[in-house]
């Protein structure tokens, strides 16, 4: 097993704590600092199962697979979907799968009476007035 260890990038950390050192990362080789305490300390604490690399900020959250962030509320999926021949539009609202060449083009609901646009318009609004 890889463990990733961040190193700060020092385009995020203009002032290193005094035993930090400039190195560049392996990966993308942006400059970034490194404790090299950290070493010894994080190989004693995971243990021979593990390899540390050290590699920068964005590389580790890349390359772990991880995000450490806050979370992010995933995309609303679509209101509609078009067909895979381009000629069709399901709206995911009431189901009505229409073949009119007018609501494919104009991504219209005949059952809703929606533009689906519309819909999606105002449901971001909804979503930007309850985050405040
Ligand atoms: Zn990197
Ligand atoms: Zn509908």
């Amino acid at each position: 097993m890889i463990y990733y260890a961040c190193m700060p990038l020092v385009a995020n950390v203009p002032d290193p704590r005094h035993d930090w050192t400039e190195t560049t990362c392996p990966e993308c080789g942006a400059a970034c600092w490194k404790n090299q305490q950290d070493e010894p300390v994080l190989a004693a604490a995971l243990g021979p199962a593990y390899t540390v690399r050290f590699v920068c900020t964005d590389c580790a959250l890349r390359l772990s697979g991880e995000y450490y962030g806050p979370e992010r509320e995933p995309d609303p999926p679509p209101f509609y979907a078009i067909g895979n021949d381009g000629r069709s539009i399901t709206c995911h609202v009431c189901g009505l799968t229409s073949w009119n060449p007018n609501d494919v083009a104009q991504k219209y609901c005949g059952c809703c009476h929606v533009f689906h646009d519309q819909r999606e318009m105002l449901a971001r609004l909804e979503r930007l007035e309850a985050e405040g």
